[in-house]
C-alpha cells in the first residue's frame, strides 16, 4: 500500500502550543469585537460564539449569516495580536518538518495574512508548500467537508495518501471520512476522540507517529 505522501496541518494552536498564550488573546478580541463592534451584549457573547461555532464552523461564519460582518474587517480585528510577544522561531520544529519527505500544507480558519505572519514568527515560512487559509475557500470553514474536497482536488492527491492534524477533532472527522489518516494534537480531556483515536502532544513526535500510520496501511 502507499506510503503517506502529504499531511495537512492547522496553523493556530497546532503549529504552537496552546499554552503560549497567542490564542487567548484572539480569543479576547473576538470577544471583543461582538461586544463592540456587532454590539451584542457581553452576558450574551459567549453563548453567542458556542452557537455560531457549533451552527456554523466559525464564529465568522455565524456572524456573516446573522449579522452581515465583514469577513475582512473581522479577521483584521482578531489578528491584530502581537506575534512577537508570543512566538519565537522553532529551529527544531523548522529541521524536523524540513526532513519529512511528505508535502505539508497549512489548512487554517484564519486569513492568509495571520497565517503568513504566524509561519515568519516560527520560522517556518519555506517548510510548507501551500496555505489553504479561510480567504481561497471564500470564508467556507472547516469542517464543511466540500472543501477538503475542493483542497484534495487542488493538491491533485487522494485523501488516503494524506495524513491531517488538527487540534480540534470536529475538524479532522470530515479528513476521516473522507478516507485521510487523523491525528488529533493537544486533545483537551472533555472533548471526544476522532475515531481512530491517533494524538499527539508535541510535534516532535510526529515522524514517528507517521511511521505508526504508514505501518498500518
Ligand atoms: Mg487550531
Amino acid at each position: 500500500m502507499s506510503a503517506t505522501r502529504f499531511i495537512l496541518f492547522d496553523l493556530d494552536n497546532t503549529l504552537y502550543p496552546r499554552s503560549c498564550g497567542l490564542f487567548d488573546h484572539v480569543d479576547r478580541l473576538i470577544n471583543r469585537y461582538l461586544e463592540e463592534v456587532v454590539k451584542i451584549p457581553s452576558d450574551k457573547v459567549d453563548l453567542k460564539r458556542r452557537t455560531y461555532l457549533q451552527d456554523h464552523g466559525t464564529t465568522l461564519n455565524g456572524l456573516m449569516l446573522n449579522h452581515d460582518v465583514d469577513p475582512h474587517d473581522y479577521l483584521n480585528f482578531v489578528h491584530n495580536v502581537p506575534l512577537g510577544d508570543y512566538l519565537k522561531p522553532d529551529n527544531k520544529l523548522q529541521s524536523m518538518l524540513a526532513e519529512l519527505p511528505e508535502d505539508k500544507y497549512i489548512f487554517s480558519n484564519a486569513s492568509n495574512e495571520h497565517c503568513q505572519k504566524v509561519l515568519d514568527f516560527l520560522g517556518l515560512q519555506d517548510n510548507f508548500a501551500a496555505v489553504y487559509d479561510i480567504n481561497y475557500f471564500n470564508f467556507r470553514p472547516k469542517p464543511e467537508i466540500e472543501i477538503y474536497r475542493e483542497l484534495l482536488d487542488d493538491i491533485d492527491r487522494r485523501p488516503e495518501d494524506g495524513v491531517m492534524i488538527d487540534d480540534m477533532a470536529v475538524n479532522l472527522q470530515p479528513a476521516a471520512k473522507l478516507g485521510m489518516a487523523t491525528i488529533l494534537f493537544e486533545p483537551l480531556p472533555h472533548i471526544s476522540l476522532p475515531t481512530d483515536g491517533r494524538t499527539l502532544n508535541s510535534l516532535m513526535k510526529l515522524p514517528q507517529i507517521l511511521d505508526e500510520i504508514k505501518t498500518e496501511v
